[in-house]
């Protein structure tokens, strides 16, 4: 288990009590998942299908997408989120199965056993984020799709996810992103293709903080989403 940063780990952890709390650090997270969820279903479909939530932490997109009738399967190298996660389905009486191990183990384990698999604001955490990408490509059945979601790396990103979200508006703890691990599209892109997989659209999540809320749209400066199909 190599591709794994004890202290992005140990982050999470500490805050995990507070994960469905939706005026927390995890505020965003909640703010987003609607959008995010759409995006996935308007692509993928969700009714049915075989879903693996790579990096699914507290289980707030995990458990949506179980609400969207999806078979969901959510992994985290974290045992604190994923406690947080199986406690808050006796709350919310929602199906999902939570286990503890590496993506590129279950990729070794499953391979070519979902339908779609999801993977969101977890590569900006990860030592060897294409090591993450090959995994997850592995575990998509052939014409299955894949989503990613990460933040650019620019001076707009710099200043609005770290500068603005960590320092003027407190809506993330300081330290909680490193500029070095953000991803370019373009690189993220490199990646899906090097694993086989074709990239069928690029959206962006833009926040706006006069009406504090969240849009999809093309603006992919800052955080974005990637879906693509396993050839
Ligand atoms: N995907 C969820 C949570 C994002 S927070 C969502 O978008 O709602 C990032 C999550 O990635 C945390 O739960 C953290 O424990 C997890 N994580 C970080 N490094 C990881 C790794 N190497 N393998 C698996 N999970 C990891």
């Amino acid at each position: 288990m190599s591709n794994v940063d004890a202290v992005e780990i140990e982050k999470f952890s500490q805050l995990a009590h507070r994960w469905w709390d939706a005026s927390s650090e995890f505020k965003p997270l909640h703010d987003i998942n609607p959008l995010r969820l759409d995006y996935i279903e308007r692509i993928a479909g969700l009714s049915g299908k075989t879903v693996l939530d790579v990096g699914c932490g507290g289980g707030i997109l995990s458990e949506s997408m179980a609400g969207r009738g999806a078979q969901v399967t959510g992994i985290d190298l974290g045992e604190k989120p994923l406690q947080v996660a199986k406690l808050h389905l006796l709350e919310s009486g929602k199906q999902v199965e939570y286990r503890h191990i590496a993506v590129e183990q279950l990729a070794a384990e499953r391979p070519a056993s979902f339908d779609v698999v999801t993977c969101m604001e977890m590569l900006e955490h990860v030592p060897d984020p294409a090591a993450v990408v090959v995994a997850c490509a592995k575990l998509v059945k052939p014409g299955g799709h894949v989503f990613f979601s990460t933040l650019n790396r620019n001076i707009k990103s710099y200043l609005l996810a770290i500068i603005g979200a960590e320092y003027v508006l407190n809506m993330l703890p300081r330290g909680t992103h490193e500029y070095a691990k953000f991803l370019k599209p373009s690189e993220l892109a490199q990646f899906c293709r090097n694993s086989g997989l074709s990239i069928t659209d690029l959206s962006g999540m833009s926040y706006d903080p006069l009406h504090k809320t969240y849009a999809l749209g093309k603006d992919t400066d800052v955080n974005y989403l990637i879906a693509c199909r396993r050839d």
